[in-house]
């Protein structure tokens, strides 16, 4: 059988550990027997960074800034433990950080619903996609301890000397104190990240914050919201039938405790944090969650929210077969050769992608599963596979 062409490479991160393993798996297993393949490949694993001084991460998110798309397998991030696994020249810098910072995007993070495992939630029938604004507020916070005594000015100095402030407060004991920041190029990149997002995938887009007692930081969010929706949004969100609503952060989680599901919830850094945390525990399993940075030009790089699953390679290398749930990893190909072939008009390989997704939620749904989702799965036929039987049990269906 004739394979499916592309036009356009994908651009191709490899990563680490059984992610890594994984990865050449989907590629051999589902990809390559069905499709041309075309990327440019990076080799993001860490001893492949420490080689290049990190360079090929910048390489590769610059190439994704001018190709469009991307495809990235997990990657260590190094901590000190990691120095000498690797012998690394020095503590490279996390390779998401690195291009969350060239591409200027915003993340957004999604489970993979399937029957048989219900959200704890349980009115939650479609997925609710989380955007977290991955920028300042108390990430990079200023902080001190007040040991007694004192008080706390804020104070804004201009270029030409000009100078505003006011009191925080007049300690008479000790305490704490913080400032936060943002600026309104982030904020905007944010929100237009945001609908670009809603408009692609045709949700509806929920934005929160607390402006209420936040009148001048969260109102700022809010107002830039409103100013890009009316002035750039409106009408193709009205035309593609979806709707952009704002409202209290509280408010909204109760709301999203109540809905069906099916939308975008744009959120603040610290919440974003903490809501998506509920969200892929609610869910059930962060290897069912999938994740993709969407820059506001509309560059989008896909990955899985998981790691490197460390504890699964070190099975591996000890010549063990690991049942390690290849899903979220399977929609990274998935949604980029998706999203390249709305991009060159390939329509063989849309169909491809949203049959790669299909016959793996199938598998999982007549039983087929990794180790995972064993405790989560309701039905009386499971089996637990590994992830190659996995893999070729989807392969078969495709
Ligand atoms: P992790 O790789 O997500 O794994 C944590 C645990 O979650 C695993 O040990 C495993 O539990 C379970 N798990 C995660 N993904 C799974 C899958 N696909 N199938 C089955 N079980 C899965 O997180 P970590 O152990 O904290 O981090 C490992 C490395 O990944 C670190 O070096 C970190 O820097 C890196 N990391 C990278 C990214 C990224 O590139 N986006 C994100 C997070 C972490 P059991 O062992 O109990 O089975
Ligand atoms: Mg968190």
């Amino acid at each position: 059988m004739a394979k499916i062409q592309m036009k356009t490479p994908l651009v191709e991160m490899d990563g680490d550990e059984m992610t890594r393993i994984i990865w050449k798996q989907i590629k051999e297993i589902i990809i390559e027997p069905n499709v041309d393949l075309k990327t440019e490949y990076f080799d993001l694993g860490l001893k492949h960074r420490d080689e290049t001084a990190d360079q090929v991460t910048i390489d590769a998110a610059n190439r994704t800034n001018e190709l469009g798309v991307a495809v990235k397998c997990a990657t260590i991030t190094p901590n000190a433990q990691r120095m000498t696994e690797y012998n690394l020249h020095t503590m490279w810098k996390s390779p998401n950080g690195t291009i969350r910072a060239i591409l200027d995007g915003t993340v957004f993070r999604a489970p993979i619903l399937v029957k048989g495992i219900r959200p704890f939630v349980s009115c939650w029938e479609k997925p609710i996609t989380i955007a977290r604004h991955a920028y300042g507020d108390v990430y990079r916070d200023t902080e001190f301890l007040v040991d007694g005594p004192c008080r706390a000015d804020l104070v804004l100095t201009y270029p030409d000397g000009r100078q505003e402030s006011q009191t925080i407060f007049e300690y008479k004991d000790a305490g704490v104190v913080q400032g936060l920041y943002n600026t309104d190029k982030s904020i905007s990149a944010f929100a237009t990240s945001c609908f670009e997002y809603a408009l692609d995938t045709k949700q509806d887009l929920w934005f929160a914050t607390k402006d209420t007692i936040s009148k001048k930081y969260d109102g700022r969010f809010k107002e830039i919201f409103q100013n890009i929706y009316d002035t750039q949004y409106k009408e193709k969100f009205e035309a593609a039938g979806i709707t952009y609503f704002y409202t209290l952060i509280d408010d909204a989680v109760a709301r999203v405790m109540r809905s069906s599901g099916g939308f975008v919830w744009a959120l603040k850094n610290y919440d974003g944090d903490v809501m998506s945390d509920m969200l892929a525990s609610a869910c059930g399993s962060l290897a069912m969650m999938t994740s993709v940075l969407v820059s506001p030009k509309g560059v989008y790089e896909y990955e899985a929210a998981h790691g490197t699953v460390t504890r699964h390679y070190y099975r591996h290398l000890k010549g063990e077969q690991t049942s390690t749930n290849p899903m979220a990893t399977l929609f990274a190909w998935s949604g980029a050769l998706r999203k390249r072939a709305q991009l060159d008009g390939l329509k063989d390989l849309e169909d491809f992608a949203d049959r790669i997704e299909k016959a793996s939620i199938e598998t999982i749904e007549e039983g087929t599963i990794t180790g995972d989702l064993n405790n989560l799965l309701d039905n009386d036929n499971k089996k637990t596979v590994t992830t190659e039987e996995f893999l070729r049990a989807v392969a078969a269906k495709l």
